[in-house]
């Protein structure tokens, strides 16, 4: 048996056109949608990430502003541009480009942005509201995989759904939501005992480690869905997953490539609520 694909790049440009539609429709109304991202550090594959986001906001017809600091920048500096974009009407959404420099705290930053521009959802409020089944804005690599088990008939209800790798972007959140959905959710980490008893017993295995091809064929039971969120390098520079592609797609239902799978939905989502962030406030306007 070989897998079916799900692609995401082909959910991407769908899901991109209608979010251009709407972004359009909005502009009409005299808002135009704006991301700003903020980089710190010469990190090369932040400032691809950063890069990406910003061309895919100016794509779908959305304004975006890049602040990029020096790796030595005082944290200061950071917190009075996120102040004045917090208080700047035309900006819609912030975002952090993650991982900051040591000398910065993370989370004190990730606080400073206001939870209603908030678009990656990793505001301690915006988290709150994801647990408690209301969110505001959901975490968009998470939100994007929702997405694409969506597109391809997944059924999440009673769902054995195995998650490896427990960080407050993917595998938290990606719980949360799929716990939403009614599926029976284990989460699994580098302590996990005997990870293999656990990914075997998944109808839905959501990969998201950061090691190249950890995930093997024979531990994916036959038919599974499987979504790997992994973004490594092989030692020939090569892109690839959590998951080893050729010998999951033989046991597997259904499977996400790398690249080409869950990348592509991470930025898409972030238009997503950037543009919702911007139709919220046309909403508040209106009344
Ligand atoms: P983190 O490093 O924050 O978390 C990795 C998780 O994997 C941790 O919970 C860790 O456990 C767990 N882990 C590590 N080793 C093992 C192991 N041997 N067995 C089981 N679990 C293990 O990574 P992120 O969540 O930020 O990212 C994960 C991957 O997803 C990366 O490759 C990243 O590049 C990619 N990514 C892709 C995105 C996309 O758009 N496609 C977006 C975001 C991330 P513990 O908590 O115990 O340390």
């Amino acid at each position: 048996m070989t897998a079916r694909i799900i692609d995401g790049n082909a959910l991407s440009a769908e899901v991109r056109g209608q979010l251009a539609e709407r972004a359009a429709a909005l502009k009409a109304k005299g808002i135009t949608p704006c991301l700003a991202v903020i980089l710190v550090g010469e990190d090369p594959a932040s400032a691809v990430y950063v890069r990406n986001k910003v061309a895919a906001c100016e794509k779908a017809g959305m304004r975006s502003l890049r602040d990029v600091y020096s790796p030595d920048v005082d944290p200061a500096v950071v917190f009075k541009r996120i102040a004045e974009l917090n208080a700047d009407p035309s900006v819609h959404g912030i975002l952090v480009q993650l991982p900051l420099p040591r000398h910065f705290d993370s989370e004190a930053v990730l606080e400073a942005i206001s939870p209603e521009k908030d678009v990656d959802g990793f505001h301690a409020e915006n988290v709150g509201a994801l647990m408690q089944g209301n969110p505001r804005f959901i975490p968009c690599t998470p939100y994007g995989v929702m997405k694409m088990l969506e597109s391809a008939n997944v059924p999440l209800k009673g769902a054995e759904v195995v998650i490896v790798g427990r960080s407050n972007i993917v595998g938290k959140p990606m719980a949360m939501l799929l716990l939403a959905q009614s599926c029976t959710v284990t989460i699994c980490h580098s302590q996990s005992k005997d990870l293999a008893f656990h990914t075997r017993r998944a109808d839905i295995l959501v990969a998201a480690v950061g090691r190249a091809k950890m995930i093997t064929g024979d531990m994916i039971k036959p038919g599974a869905t499987v979504i790997d969120v992994g973004i490594n390098r092989t030692p020939e520079g090569k892109l690839c997953g959590d998951v080893d592609f050729e010998t999951a797609k033989e046991v597997a239902g259904a499977i996400t490539p790398v690249p080409g799978g869950v990348g592509p939905m991470t930025i898409t989502m972030l238009l997503a609520n950037t543009l919702e962030a911007a139709e919220r406030t046309q909403m508040r306007k209106a009344k």
